[in-house]
This record gives structure tokens, C-alpha cells and sequence, in this order.
């Protein structure tokens, strides 16, 4: 990057957590900092904004690329800047020994990059997950007492930016459809994910995903694969009921235990594959199998991610509100052997026919929910047309956000009309949820409370 962050003019756009990280840092650097936010009351309004004023632009990375005032700045030829690059600068000045670690995917990455910090902390390391969950970059970088090792989580808009920063590891977990609408295509999406690899030393791959292995070919670095099947010599997989290293090995002729499958909870393949990919990680800077196997152990996924909230009458009531894709509500629905499936919100450009076609066996029942329903209705119309189904309209009196939880309370009420003994009534609903809830987090929350309030009771 080459530019001082001392008595420059910076143009922050976003006042979210990465935008205010990102002032409070420069301003600390002694740089004056004018943060740009159409939407909230902590930056100005776009459309006064004169860039001639600035040095530089901090782009947060949930700006969409055709906003105005970020063509505007990209025309101009003004230095734009990104968190994690700038993140790197600060590393370099003031803990010039930390290692970062990166993981990026489709899904799993907040899952896999928690597993890693939980692996290193358990290995006695100074750890800590940060980027695209919690904690920004930089204030990891600049906490009082520095840290050994990094851990990023990165998402597709971050990566779309970042040109500087270096990382030991990298992990790519998975690439399927997401976020095509910001992205524009598939492709682009595809190869922000994989712009990761020119940045690593290592790069540790998903070997059971198609578009991994083959967008990633061509690169030259170095390989390890992680698999769910036997692994090959210099690959970390699965035999049996183990996972095994044949890589970071003394004899990769020979297969050393790293944990049980069954050590790993929930116990289900997709993450089983994320906790290979986090061992990988941790084995490419020289963690013990054993204590690998103990972090694991301890380690379980965060809320809304495939969260049972609730078995009464053998029927399982789960979470998964943060499958915000149909990737991620794929594995979500055949981890499940007969499901009444609550689905829809925003879609974000993504297909849903694959999934209908992969997932019918499964479904016994759907819930529709949320503007982009339509497109699902769709697909289960083509493939899977003897599923009933039923689209739950919110009242006319909901807003989203409040206290009144009836949208979810007649979705679980409906739910209980479908569900026998034997089900799993699952939130999983392959879209994002902001046309109706505050978050993913929120919708998950609503679902809960509802299912606690109903399903007890019913009978
Ligand atoms: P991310 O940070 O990439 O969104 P999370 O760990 O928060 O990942 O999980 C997001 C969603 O994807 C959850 O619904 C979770 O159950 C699902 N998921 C997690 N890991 C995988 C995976 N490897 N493949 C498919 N889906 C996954």
C-alpha cells in the first residue's frame, strides 16, 4: 500500500462496525477521518460529498460496488482502501512476528475460523478469531497485549479489496451460489473467494468440492487437501470412524488418528469437513494431534446453527436460521431424514431448483415464508409437486422488529399440523432475512420463543 496513515484526509464509507473500527484507528494515528453513511445517523449523507477533499476511501465491505459515490471515487482514481489491508499495515509496524491465518467459503467459515482460535488457544497460543465475525481486524491488531496468531474470517466482499495482506494458512471450505446480486456473477463471486490463495503460503482446500478443486487447479503453491473420504497420501481425511492426518506426518504412507468423528459435534458431515479444515489449519503451524482432539472436543457451533431448540413427541425443532443460502440449507435438510421445512426471505440472486432437486426425499412438508417464497414455490412446483406446502403471509400489522411475534407464532402453528412422530420441523431458509426479521439472529430468536410458547403446550 505504501501510504502513511499520519496526517491524511480519509473518506470512511460505512458507519457499521468495520467504518467506526476504522476511524477510531486512523484518528489514533493522527489523521482526520469524515465517515459516509446514508443510513445511519454516525456518517453524513452521500450525495454533499466532495471527494476532491480527501487522500484516501476506506470502503466497507457491505458497500454495494454500483453505490454513486464508490463509482464516483473509483473513476477519480483515489487510493481505496479496505479494514483488512489496513489491518496489515498496523501488523507490520507493531507486531511484525504475528501470524494470520485466513479461512473463507460459501459456509462455515465463522464455524471452522471458532474451531481454529479454540484449537490454538488450547495449544497455550495467543489467539483470536476476528474479520468478518465480531471483532475487526485492526482492533485484534492493536489489542494492548499482541497476539501470536490471528485467525480471519473473510467474506467474498472483504476479499473483493483486500490486495496486500499475507497469510501462513488459508482455508477454502466450500463455493457455491451466494451473494450473486453484489458480486454481479457466479464467477466473480468464485474468484474473490479464490483470490485468496496469492495471498498464502499454504493453501488448505476442500477436495469434496467440485468448484474448489477445479478453480484452484491452476495455482502453484502449496496443496493439502482435506477429505470425507479415504485420504490420499499428503491429505488429511477420514477412515472409518477417524480422522486422520497423512500429511503433516513423519510417514505419509502411514494414517496418524487426529480425533473421532463423533468427538466433533454436531456429528454430520459438513462439519465434520469444517473441523478437518480447522485441524489442517492448526497442523500447518504445528498443533499436536492431541490437542487438536481436546479442542474439539470441547468446541460446539454457535447459536442458529443447527440449534435444537426443542424435542417433545419426537418430533426435533431446529434452528438453522443462519442458512442464509441453499448451500448451507442443503446440508442442513439431509442431515434430517423427513422434514417439515420452514423456507424463504431474500434470495440474493441465488437458484433454488438444485436444491428442491437434491433435497425432495427429505421434505415431507413446506412453510413458505418472505418475498423471494415465490421462487422456491417455483422449484418445488417443477421437482417436487406432491410435497404439500403452504405460504404463511405476515399480518398487516407486523413490523419488523417488534415485540408482536404472531408471523412466527401461525409458521410454527402450521408446522405443528404437518409434524409426526419422527420429524424435524428445521428453520433453514436458503435466504437471507432482512425483508421480515432485524437479522438472521433475530429470526432465529422469534422462532424459538415461538416454538417454546406453542409446541410444549400443544395437545
Ligand atoms: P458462515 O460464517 O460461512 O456463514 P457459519 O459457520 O455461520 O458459516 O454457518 C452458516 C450456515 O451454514 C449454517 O446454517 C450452518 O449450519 C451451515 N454450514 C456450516 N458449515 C457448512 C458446510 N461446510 N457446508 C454447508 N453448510 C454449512
Amino acid at each position: 500500500m505504501g501510504s502513511n496513515l499520519t496526517d491524511r484526509n480519509f473518506l470512511i464509507l460505512g458507519a457499521g462496525v468495520t467504518g467506526k473500527s476504522v476511524a477510531r484507528s486512523l484518528k489514533a494515528h493522527g489523521s482526520q477521518v469524515t465517515i459516509a453513511d446514508d443510513y445511519s445517523d454516525e456518517g453524513i449523507k452521500t450525495d454533499g460529498i466532495s471527494l476532491e477533499n480527501f487522500d484516501a476511501v476506506v470502503v466497507s465491505p457491505g458497500w454495494r460496488l454500483d453505490h454513486p459515490l464508490l463509482v464516483k471515487a473509483l473513476k477519480s482514481g483515489l487510493e481505496i482502501l479496505n479494514e483488512v489491508d489496513l489491518a496489515w499495515q498496523i501488523k507490520l509496524e507493531i507486531a511484525p512476528s504475528q501470524k494470520w491465518l485466513a479461512i473463507t467459503g460459501t459456509n462455515g467459515k465463522t464455524t471452522a475460523v471458532e474451531m481454529v482460535a479454540k484449537i490454538l488457544q488450547t495449544a497455550g497460543l495467543k489467539a483470536k478469531a476476528c474479520g468478518n465475525l465480531g471483532e475487526t481486524v485492526i482492533d485484534a491488531v492493536e489489542q494492548a497485549d499482541p497476539l501470536d496468531y490471528l485467525v480471519l474470517e473473510l467474506s467474498s466482499f472483504q476479499l473483493h479489496w483486500v490486495k496486500n495482506a499475507q497469510f501462513h494458512s488459508s482455508a477454502i471450505l466450500n463455493i457455491a451460489h451466494d451473494h450473486i446480486d453484489w458480486h454481479s456473477s457466479f464467477d466473480l463471486y468464485a474468484q474473490a473467494k479464490l483470490s485468496l490463495l496469492e495471498k498464502s503460503e499454504i493453501a488448505i482446500l476442500n477436495a469434496d468440492d467440485g468448484e474448489v478443486v477445479s478453480r484452484s487447479a491452476s495455482w502453484k503453491g502449496r496443496k493439502v487437501f482435506f477429505t470425507l473420504n479415504t485420504p490420499a497420501p499428503g491429505e488429511i481425511g477420514v477412515v472409518e470412524e477417524l480422522i486422520v492426518d497423512r500429511c503433516f506426518v513423519s510417514d505419509p504412507m502411514e494414517a496418524e488418528m487426529i480425533c473421532e468423528i463423533n468427538d466433533v459435534k454436531p456429528t454430520i458431515p459438513h462439519n465434520v469437513s469444517n473441523a478437518m479444515a480447522a485441524a489442517t489449519l492448526a497442523l500447518s503451524i504445528d498443533v499436536p494431534h492431541k490437542v487438536i482432539q481436546k479442542a474439539l472436543q470441547e468446541f460446539r457451533p454457535g447459536k442458529h446453527r443447527i440449534e435444537i431448540i426443542l424435542e417433545n413427541d419426537s418430533i426435533s425443532w431446529i434452528d438453522d436460521s443462519k442458512a442464509t443460502n441453499p448451500h448451507a440449507a442443503i446440508a442442513s435438510l439431509n442431515s434430517h431424514l423427513s422434514v417439515i421445512w420452514i423456507a424463504g426471505g431474500l434470495a440474493k440472486g441465488a437458484d433454488m431448483e438444485g436444491l428442491v432437486q437434491r433435497c425432495k426425499k427429505r421434505i415431507k412438508a413446506v412453510i413458505l415464508i418472505g418475498e423471494d417464497s415465490d421462487l422456491i414455490e417455483r422449484a418445488l412446483q417443477k421437482f417436487a409437486p406432491d410435497v404439500p406446502r403452504e405460504k404463511i403471509e405476515a399480518p398487516s400489522s407486523y413490523v419488523k422488529g417488534q415485540a408482536d411475534n404472531s408471523l412466527m407464532e401461525e409458521v410454527v402453528t402450521k408446522a405443528l399440523t404437518f409434524a409426526t412422530a419422527g420429524d424435524s420441523v428445521l428453520l433453514a431458509p436458503a435466504c437471507a432475512s432482512m425483508d421480515q426479521f432485524v437479522s438472521y439472529a433475530d429470526r432465529g430468536d422469534r422462532f424459538a420463543a415461538a416454538v417454546k410458547k406453542l409446541v410444549s403446550h400443544a395437545k
